[in-house]
Protein backbone atom coordinates (compact mmCIF):
# COMPACT_ATOMS: atom_id res chain seq x y z
CA UNK A 1 0.00 0.00 0.00
CA UNK A 2 1.43 2.79 -0.97
CA UNK A 3 1.15 6.53 0.84
CA UNK A 4 -1.63 8.09 -0.87
CA UNK A 5 -4.00 5.33 -0.48
CA UNK A 6 -2.60 4.86 3.25
CA UNK A 7 -3.84 8.70 3.79
CA UNK A 8 -7.30 8.47 2.54
CA UNK A 9 -7.87 5.72 4.67
CA UNK A 10 -6.86 7.04 7.50
CA UNK A 11 -9.05 9.86 6.69
CA UNK A 12 -11.99 8.29 5.88
CA UNK A 13 -11.60 6.34 9.17
CA UNK A 14 -10.71 10.05 11.32
CA UNK A 15 -14.15 11.12 9.11
CA UNK A 16 -16.07 8.02 10.77
CA UNK A 17 -14.61 8.10 14.14
CA UNK A 18 -15.94 11.93 14.26
CA UNK A 19 -19.18 10.64 12.78
CA UNK A 20 -19.32 8.11 15.14
CA UNK A 21 -18.38 10.19 18.27
CA UNK A 22 -20.70 13.15 17.19
CA UNK A 23 -23.63 10.31 16.64
CA UNK A 24 -22.88 9.29 20.29
CA UNK A 25 -22.90 12.76 21.78
CA UNK A 26 -25.86 14.22 19.64
CA UNK A 27 -28.07 11.26 16.95
CA UNK A 28 -27.16 9.87 13.99
CA UNK A 29 -29.09 12.37 11.59
CA UNK A 30 -26.21 14.89 12.67
CA UNK A 31 -23.47 12.91 12.14
CA UNK A 32 -24.69 11.84 8.84
CA UNK A 33 -24.79 15.34 7.39
CA UNK A 34 -21.92 15.96 8.98
CA UNK A 35 -20.38 13.08 7.20
CA UNK A 36 -21.78 14.42 3.85
CA UNK A 37 -21.25 18.66 4.40
CA UNK A 38 -17.38 17.20 5.00
CA UNK A 39 -17.22 14.87 1.43
CA UNK A 40 -18.32 17.42 0.09
CA UNK A 41 -15.86 19.87 1.23
CA UNK A 42 -13.39 17.15 0.23
CA UNK A 43 -14.70 17.13 -2.99
CA UNK A 44 -15.14 20.04 -3.82
CA UNK A 45 -10.84 20.73 -2.13
CA UNK A 46 -9.79 18.10 -4.67
CA UNK A 47 -11.63 19.64 -7.75
CA UNK A 48 -9.88 22.98 -6.70
CA UNK A 49 -6.59 21.67 -6.82
CA UNK A 50 -7.34 19.26 -9.82
CA UNK A 51 -8.72 22.18 -11.69
CA UNK A 52 -5.73 24.53 -10.75
CA UNK A 53 -3.18 21.32 -11.82
CA UNK A 54 -4.61 20.92 -14.85
CA UNK A 55 -4.21 24.76 -15.81
CA UNK A 56 -0.45 24.54 -14.77
CA UNK A 57 0.17 21.61 -16.98
CA UNK A 58 -1.46 23.78 -19.72
CA UNK A 59 0.53 26.87 -19.07
CA UNK A 60 3.76 25.61 -16.70
CA UNK A 61 5.14 28.62 -15.09
CA UNK A 62 8.36 27.42 -14.21
CA UNK A 63 9.94 28.13 -11.30
CA UNK A 64 6.71 28.99 -8.82
CA UNK A 65 5.54 26.31 -6.53
CA UNK A 66 1.89 26.52 -5.36
CA UNK A 67 1.18 26.36 -1.82
CA UNK A 68 -1.15 23.44 -0.79
CA UNK A 69 -2.17 21.46 2.41
CA UNK A 70 -1.32 17.37 2.18
CA UNK A 71 -1.50 15.84 -0.26
CA UNK A 72 -1.95 18.17 -3.01
CA UNK A 73 1.55 20.03 -1.50
CA UNK A 74 3.16 16.98 -2.15
CA UNK A 75 2.03 16.41 -6.06
CA UNK A 76 3.15 19.77 -6.65
CA UNK A 77 6.49 19.65 -4.71
CA UNK A 78 7.55 16.45 -6.45
CA UNK A 79 6.14 18.22 -10.48
CA UNK A 80 8.14 21.29 -9.17
CA UNK A 81 11.17 19.16 -8.55
CA UNK A 82 10.33 17.28 -12.07
CA UNK A 83 10.08 20.30 -14.16
CA UNK A 84 13.73 21.23 -12.38
CA UNK A 85 15.49 18.67 -13.44
CA UNK A 86 13.61 18.35 -17.03
CA UNK A 87 14.98 22.37 -17.16
CA UNK A 88 18.39 21.37 -15.98
CA UNK A 89 18.46 18.83 -18.63
CA UNK A 90 17.09 21.21 -21.44
CA UNK A 91 19.47 23.89 -20.50
CA UNK A 92 22.96 21.39 -20.33
CA UNK A 93 21.62 20.25 -23.73
CA UNK A 94 21.02 23.99 -25.12
CA UNK A 95 24.86 24.51 -24.06
CA UNK A 96 26.20 21.69 -25.34
CA UNK A 97 24.68 22.88 -28.72
CA UNK A 98 25.66 26.51 -28.25
CA UNK A 99 28.62 25.36 -27.71
CA UNK A 100 29.15 22.57 -30.73
CA UNK A 101 27.78 26.36 -32.73
CA UNK A 102 30.86 28.49 -31.38
CA UNK A 103 32.86 25.71 -32.47
CA UNK A 104 31.65 25.75 -36.16
CA UNK A 105 31.61 29.04 -36.04
CA UNK A 106 35.30 28.85 -35.03
CA UNK A 107 36.70 26.80 -37.77
CA UNK A 108 38.49 28.23 -40.13
CA UNK A 109 35.99 26.54 -42.87
CA UNK A 110 33.10 27.18 -44.24
CA UNK A 111 30.18 24.51 -42.65
CA UNK A 112 26.74 24.34 -44.72
CA UNK A 113 24.18 21.85 -43.39
CA UNK A 114 21.77 20.81 -46.24
CA UNK A 115 18.40 18.66 -45.60
CA UNK A 116 16.97 16.13 -47.72
CA UNK A 117 16.01 18.39 -50.17
CA UNK A 118 19.46 20.24 -50.46
CA UNK A 119 18.27 23.61 -48.40
CA UNK A 120 19.90 25.19 -45.97
CA UNK A 121 19.22 24.27 -42.63
CA UNK A 122 22.20 26.19 -41.37
CA UNK A 123 25.62 27.64 -42.10
CA UNK A 124 28.57 29.49 -39.88
CA UNK A 125 29.84 32.95 -40.93
CA UNK A 126 33.08 31.66 -43.40
CA UNK A 127 30.33 29.68 -45.65
CA UNK A 128 28.35 33.04 -45.60
CA UNK A 129 31.34 34.53 -46.73
CA UNK A 130 32.07 31.84 -49.30
CA UNK A 131 28.89 31.70 -50.78
CA UNK A 132 27.66 34.80 -50.37
CA UNK A 133 24.89 33.46 -48.08
CA UNK A 134 22.73 35.04 -45.56
CA UNK A 135 21.95 32.46 -42.64
CA UNK A 136 18.82 34.02 -41.27
CA UNK A 137 17.60 34.98 -44.89
CA UNK A 138 18.54 31.77 -47.02
CA UNK A 139 17.20 29.09 -44.16
CA UNK A 140 15.25 26.89 -45.97
CA UNK A 141 15.90 27.79 -49.24
CA UNK A 142 17.53 25.46 -51.82
CA UNK A 143 21.46 26.11 -52.11
CA UNK A 144 21.82 26.12 -56.11
CA UNK A 145 19.23 28.63 -56.13
CA UNK A 146 21.67 31.04 -54.15
CA UNK A 147 25.05 28.86 -55.34
CA UNK A 148 24.81 28.73 -58.93
CA UNK A 149 28.32 29.08 -59.93
CA UNK A 150 27.80 25.43 -62.87
CA UNK A 151 30.28 23.42 -61.39
CA UNK A 152 28.92 23.97 -57.90
CA UNK A 153 25.02 22.96 -59.01
CA UNK A 154 26.44 19.79 -61.34
CA UNK A 155 28.72 18.47 -58.01
CA UNK A 156 26.12 18.71 -56.05
CA UNK A 157 23.45 16.47 -58.55
CA UNK A 158 25.92 14.58 -59.48
CA UNK A 159 25.94 12.71 -55.85
CA UNK A 160 29.58 11.80 -56.46
CA UNK A 161 31.04 13.25 -53.49
CA UNK A 162 34.41 11.27 -52.89
CA UNK A 163 36.86 14.17 -54.38
CA UNK A 164 36.92 17.80 -53.67
CA UNK A 165 35.50 20.37 -56.06
CA UNK A 166 37.76 23.56 -56.89
CA UNK A 167 35.84 26.33 -57.47
CA UNK A 168 37.33 29.57 -58.86
CA UNK A 169 35.85 33.23 -59.85
CA UNK A 170 34.12 33.18 -56.15
CA UNK A 171 34.34 35.93 -53.75
CA UNK A 172 32.97 39.76 -54.65
CA UNK A 173 35.77 40.40 -57.19
CA UNK A 174 35.63 36.80 -58.35
CA UNK A 175 38.98 36.18 -57.54
CA UNK A 176 38.73 33.48 -54.80
CA UNK A 177 39.65 30.26 -55.19
CA UNK A 178 37.00 27.80 -53.08
CA UNK A 179 37.87 24.02 -52.13
CA UNK A 180 34.15 23.20 -51.57
CA UNK A 181 33.39 19.07 -50.58
CA UNK A 182 30.06 17.36 -50.15
CA UNK A 183 29.84 15.14 -46.74
CA UNK A 184 26.33 12.69 -46.98
CA UNK A 185 24.84 12.15 -43.50
CA UNK A 186 22.03 10.78 -41.62
CA UNK A 187 18.39 10.64 -44.13
CA UNK A 188 20.11 12.10 -47.21
CA UNK A 189 21.29 14.90 -45.45
CA UNK A 190 24.16 17.10 -46.40
CA UNK A 191 27.06 18.58 -44.85
CA UNK A 192 29.39 21.09 -47.31
CA UNK A 193 32.80 22.26 -45.98
CA UNK A 194 34.27 24.80 -47.96
CA UNK A 195 37.97 26.47 -47.56
CA UNK A 196 39.59 29.57 -49.57
CA UNK A 197 42.63 28.48 -51.10
CA UNK A 198 43.41 31.65 -53.05
CA UNK A 199 46.28 32.08 -50.95
CA UNK A 200 47.30 28.79 -51.51
CA UNK A 201 46.47 28.29 -55.51
CA UNK A 202 48.61 31.89 -55.74
CA UNK A 203 51.79 30.05 -53.65
CA UNK A 204 51.32 26.62 -55.30
CA UNK A 205 51.55 29.03 -59.03
CA UNK A 206 54.50 31.10 -57.34
CA UNK A 207 56.14 28.36 -56.91
CA UNK A 208 55.70 26.75 -60.56
CA UNK A 209 57.07 30.08 -61.89
CA UNK A 210 59.90 30.40 -59.68
CA UNK A 211 60.80 26.48 -60.56
CA UNK A 212 60.48 27.72 -64.74
CA UNK A 213 62.45 30.70 -63.86
CA UNK A 214 65.46 28.86 -62.06
CA UNK A 215 65.56 26.34 -65.04
CA UNK A 216 65.58 29.52 -67.06
CA UNK A 217 68.08 31.53 -65.80
CA UNK A 218 70.49 28.45 -65.42
CA UNK A 219 69.65 26.92 -69.31
CA UNK A 220 70.68 29.60 -70.70
CA UNK A 221 74.31 29.95 -69.54
CA UNK A 222 74.36 25.84 -69.53
CA UNK A 223 73.49 26.59 -73.35
CA UNK A 224 76.49 28.40 -74.20
CA UNK A 225 78.96 26.52 -71.87
CA UNK A 226 77.83 23.60 -74.01
CA UNK A 227 78.16 25.24 -77.13
CA UNK A 228 81.78 26.38 -76.63
CA UNK A 229 82.82 23.12 -75.28
CA UNK A 230 80.97 21.95 -78.33
CA UNK A 231 83.43 24.01 -80.49
CA UNK A 232 86.67 23.36 -78.55
CA UNK A 233 85.86 19.77 -79.09
CA UNK A 234 85.02 19.53 -82.81
CA UNK A 235 87.52 23.02 -84.12
CA UNK A 236 91.06 23.52 -83.71
CA UNK A 237 90.97 26.33 -82.62
CA UNK A 238 94.26 29.27 -82.25
CA UNK A 239 95.73 29.70 -78.81
CA UNK A 240 94.39 33.35 -78.79
CA UNK A 241 90.75 31.82 -79.57
CA UNK A 242 90.82 28.78 -77.03
CA UNK A 243 91.90 31.70 -74.06
CA UNK A 244 89.04 33.95 -75.01
CA UNK A 245 86.63 30.75 -75.13
CA UNK A 246 87.95 29.92 -72.02
CA UNK A 247 87.57 33.35 -70.73
CA UNK A 248 83.87 33.58 -71.48
CA UNK A 249 83.12 30.18 -70.48
CA UNK A 250 84.38 31.33 -66.87
CA UNK A 251 82.19 34.23 -67.31
CA UNK A 252 78.97 32.12 -67.78
CA UNK A 253 79.99 29.68 -64.69
CA UNK A 254 80.54 32.13 -62.75
CA UNK A 255 76.77 33.88 -63.98
CA UNK A 256 75.47 30.25 -63.05
CA UNK A 257 77.32 29.93 -59.52
CA UNK A 258 75.96 33.54 -58.39
CA UNK A 259 72.72 32.14 -59.42
CA UNK A 260 72.90 29.44 -56.88
CA UNK A 261 74.89 31.41 -54.57
CA UNK A 262 72.08 34.32 -54.44
CA UNK A 263 69.11 31.06 -54.46
CA UNK A 264 71.07 29.60 -51.81
CA UNK A 265 70.75 32.77 -49.68
CA UNK A 266 67.03 33.08 -50.51
CA UNK A 267 66.57 29.76 -49.02
CA UNK A 268 68.18 30.35 -46.00
CA UNK A 269 67.19 33.63 -44.90
CA UNK A 270 63.53 31.95 -45.55
CA UNK A 271 64.62 29.53 -43.35
CA UNK A 272 66.99 31.09 -40.08
CA UNK A 273 64.98 32.35 -36.84
CA UNK A 274 63.98 36.05 -36.84
CA UNK A 275 67.18 37.95 -35.54
CA UNK A 276 67.28 38.95 -32.08
CA UNK A 277 66.23 42.82 -31.54
CA UNK A 278 68.83 43.57 -28.47
CA UNK A 279 72.15 43.26 -30.62
CA UNK A 280 73.62 46.38 -32.12
CA UNK A 281 74.84 46.23 -35.53
CA UNK A 282 78.39 48.03 -35.70
CA UNK A 283 77.20 50.58 -38.58
CA UNK A 284 80.21 52.37 -38.00
CA UNK A 285 82.50 49.40 -40.11
CA UNK A 286 78.75 48.56 -42.33
CA UNK A 287 79.48 52.26 -43.66
CA UNK A 288 83.07 52.37 -44.53
CA UNK A 289 82.58 48.84 -45.59
CA UNK A 290 80.07 50.01 -48.07
CA UNK A 291 82.37 52.57 -48.56
CA UNK A 292 84.93 50.95 -49.74
CA UNK A 293 83.14 48.82 -51.88
CA UNK A 294 81.53 51.27 -53.47
CA UNK A 295 85.04 52.94 -54.55
CA UNK A 296 86.40 49.30 -55.91
CA UNK A 297 83.36 49.08 -57.68
CA UNK A 298 83.21 52.03 -59.53
CA UNK A 299 86.96 52.55 -60.04
CA UNK A 300 86.85 56.23 -59.92
CA UNK A 301 83.70 56.30 -63.24
CA UNK A 302 81.02 57.74 -60.42
CA UNK A 303 81.10 60.68 -57.60
CA UNK A 304 79.93 59.58 -54.20
CA UNK A 305 79.19 61.34 -50.84
CA UNK A 306 79.08 59.46 -47.32
CA UNK A 307 76.67 60.98 -44.83
CA UNK A 308 76.35 58.99 -41.27
CA UNK A 309 75.12 59.84 -38.47
CA UNK A 310 77.79 57.96 -36.29
CA UNK A 311 76.02 57.35 -33.04
CA UNK A 312 73.02 55.53 -34.78
CA UNK A 313 73.28 51.52 -35.15
CA UNK A 314 70.10 49.47 -35.37
CA UNK A 315 70.05 45.73 -34.05
CA UNK A 316 70.05 42.47 -36.27
CA UNK A 317 72.28 40.70 -38.03
CA UNK A 318 75.55 42.33 -39.39
CA UNK A 319 76.11 40.37 -42.65
CA UNK A 320 72.85 40.21 -43.35
CA UNK A 321 72.45 43.76 -43.03
CA UNK A 322 75.57 44.47 -44.93
CA UNK A 323 74.23 42.41 -47.85
CA UNK A 324 71.26 44.18 -47.99
CA UNK A 325 72.64 47.90 -47.79
CA UNK A 326 75.41 46.88 -50.25
CA UNK A 327 73.20 45.39 -52.33
CA UNK A 328 71.07 48.89 -52.83
CA UNK A 329 74.36 50.77 -53.81
CA UNK A 330 76.02 48.26 -55.95
CA UNK A 331 72.62 48.64 -57.96
CA UNK A 332 73.27 52.14 -58.00
CA UNK A 333 76.95 52.17 -58.98
CA UNK A 334 75.43 49.60 -61.73
CA UNK A 335 72.35 51.42 -62.97
CA UNK A 336 73.98 54.66 -63.06
CA UNK A 337 76.05 55.65 -66.10
CA UNK A 338 79.86 56.86 -65.82
CA UNK A 339 80.17 60.03 -65.03
CA UNK A 340 76.70 59.82 -62.34
CA UNK A 341 76.46 60.54 -58.49
CA UNK A 342 75.44 58.76 -55.80
CA UNK A 343 74.49 59.96 -52.49
CA UNK A 344 74.20 58.12 -49.23
CA UNK A 345 72.77 58.86 -46.43
CA UNK A 346 72.66 57.47 -43.02
CA UNK A 347 70.57 59.51 -40.81
CA UNK A 348 67.88 59.11 -38.08
CA UNK A 349 64.23 60.40 -38.67
CA UNK A 350 62.13 60.99 -36.16
CA UNK A 351 62.38 57.93 -34.17
CA UNK A 352 63.41 55.92 -36.97
CA UNK A 353 66.80 54.94 -38.40
CA UNK A 354 66.75 55.45 -42.52
CA UNK A 355 69.35 54.27 -44.61
CA UNK A 356 68.73 56.12 -48.14
CA UNK A 357 70.96 55.74 -51.71
CA UNK A 358 70.15 58.09 -54.16
CA UNK A 359 71.30 57.63 -57.73
CA UNK A 360 71.04 59.91 -61.01
CA UNK A 361 71.28 56.66 -63.11
CA UNK A 362 68.72 55.23 -65.47
CA UNK A 363 65.95 55.56 -63.13
CA UNK A 364 62.83 53.14 -63.41
CA UNK A 365 59.52 53.53 -64.94
CA UNK A 366 56.71 53.54 -62.08
CA UNK A 367 54.77 50.68 -63.44
CA UNK A 368 57.98 48.19 -62.59
CA UNK A 369 58.58 49.38 -59.26
CA UNK A 370 56.16 46.96 -57.38
CA UNK A 371 57.52 44.60 -58.93
CA UNK A 372 61.29 45.06 -58.09
CA UNK A 373 61.62 42.42 -55.28
CA UNK A 374 60.30 39.96 -57.18
CA UNK A 375 62.67 37.11 -58.34
CA UNK A 376 64.35 37.57 -61.37
CA UNK A 377 62.32 40.76 -61.86
CA UNK A 378 64.21 42.73 -64.11
CA UNK A 379 63.39 46.29 -65.76
CA UNK A 380 65.99 45.50 -68.66
CA UNK A 381 67.63 42.08 -68.51
CA UNK A 382 70.11 42.38 -70.68
CA UNK A 383 71.61 45.64 -68.85
CA UNK A 384 71.36 43.65 -65.49
CA UNK A 385 72.72 40.39 -66.79
CA UNK A 386 75.90 42.51 -68.44
CA UNK A 387 76.56 44.39 -65.19
CA UNK A 388 76.70 40.62 -63.82
CA UNK A 389 72.90 40.64 -61.93
CA UNK A 390 71.16 37.70 -60.71
CA UNK A 391 67.78 39.58 -60.63
CA UNK A 392 67.72 38.07 -57.11
CA UNK A 393 69.69 40.87 -55.40
CA UNK A 394 66.20 42.94 -54.36
CA UNK A 395 64.38 39.98 -53.41
CA UNK A 396 67.27 39.00 -51.00
CA UNK A 397 67.06 42.39 -49.49
CA UNK A 398 63.09 42.34 -49.07
CA UNK A 399 63.62 39.15 -47.30
CA UNK A 400 66.63 40.71 -45.12
CA UNK A 401 64.08 43.72 -44.14
CA UNK A 402 61.38 42.10 -43.31
CA UNK A 403 63.31 40.04 -40.98
CA UNK A 404 64.98 42.77 -39.32
CA UNK A 405 60.79 44.60 -39.50
CA UNK A 406 62.61 47.46 -41.87
CA UNK A 407 60.61 48.55 -45.00
CA UNK A 408 61.83 49.54 -48.72
CA UNK A 409 60.68 52.27 -50.36
CA UNK A 410 61.75 53.52 -53.91
CA UNK A 411 61.21 56.73 -55.29
CA UNK A 412 62.39 57.05 -58.91
CA UNK A 413 61.70 59.02 -62.22
CA UNK A 414 63.10 57.17 -66.10
CA UNK A 415 66.31 58.64 -67.21
CA UNK A 416 66.68 61.13 -63.82
CA UNK A 417 67.48 58.78 -61.14
CA UNK A 418 65.95 56.60 -58.15
CA UNK A 419 66.29 56.67 -54.36
CA UNK A 420 66.02 53.56 -52.83
CA UNK A 421 65.03 53.78 -48.76
CA UNK A 422 65.48 51.84 -46.19
CA UNK A 423 62.80 52.64 -42.58
CA UNK A 424 64.19 50.46 -39.26
CA UNK A 425 61.32 51.29 -36.85
CA UNK A 426 61.98 52.43 -33.89
CA UNK A 427 62.11 48.80 -31.60
CA UNK A 428 65.28 48.34 -33.91
CA UNK A 429 66.86 51.64 -34.14
CA UNK A 430 69.52 52.52 -31.18
CA UNK A 431 71.92 55.24 -30.45
CA UNK A 432 75.82 53.94 -29.70
CA UNK A 433 75.72 54.87 -26.01
CA UNK A 434 72.49 53.02 -25.39
CA UNK A 435 73.66 50.47 -27.54
CA UNK A 436 77.11 50.64 -25.67
CA UNK A 437 75.41 50.02 -22.17
P1 LIG B 1 69.69 42.60 -60.70
O1 LIG B 1 70.62 41.52 -60.35
O2 LIG B 1 69.09 42.43 -62.05
O3 LIG B 1 70.26 43.95 -60.48
P2 LIG B 1 67.97 43.26 -58.51
O4 LIG B 1 66.97 42.44 -57.83
O5 LIG B 1 69.07 43.81 -57.71
O6 LIG B 1 68.46 42.38 -59.72
O7 LIG B 1 67.22 44.47 -59.21
C1 LIG B 1 66.06 44.21 -59.97
C2 LIG B 1 65.94 45.21 -61.08
O8 LIG B 1 65.68 46.49 -60.55
C3 LIG B 1 67.20 45.39 -61.87
O9 LIG B 1 67.30 44.43 -62.91
C4 LIG B 1 67.07 46.79 -62.40
O10 LIG B 1 66.32 46.76 -63.58
C5 LIG B 1 66.25 47.50 -61.36
N1 LIG B 1 67.10 48.35 -60.47
C6 LIG B 1 67.56 48.05 -59.24
N2 LIG B 1 68.25 49.09 -58.73
C7 LIG B 1 68.20 50.07 -59.65
C8 LIG B 1 68.71 51.42 -59.71
N3 LIG B 1 69.42 51.97 -58.69
N4 LIG B 1 68.44 52.15 -60.81
C9 LIG B 1 67.72 51.63 -61.82
N5 LIG B 1 67.24 50.37 -61.84
C10 LIG B 1 67.45 49.61 -60.76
Amino acid sequence: MNIIWARSIVSLLLLALVCAAIAAVTNARTALSFAIVALIAQTLFSTYHTERLWRLLDAPVYGEVPSAPGIWGEIYYRLHKLAKRWHAQVRQVEQQHSRFIQAIQASPNGVAMLDDHDQIEWCNAIAEEHFGLDAKRDLRQHITHLVRHPDFVRYLNSHQYDEMLVMRGMGEKRQNVLSVQAFPYGENRKLVLSADITELERTDAMRRDFVANVSHELKTPLTVLSGFLETMRDIPLSEADRARYLELMDQQASRMRNIVDDLLVLAKLEGDAKPPSDRAIDMRAVISHLQEDAANLSAGRHRFAFTADEDLTVSGVHTEILSALGNLVTNAIRYTPDGGSIDVVWKQVGNEAVFSVTDTGLGIPAADIPRLTERFYRVDRSRSRDTGGTGLGLAIVKHVLQRHDATLEVKSEEGRGSTFSVRFPVQRTMRRQAAHA
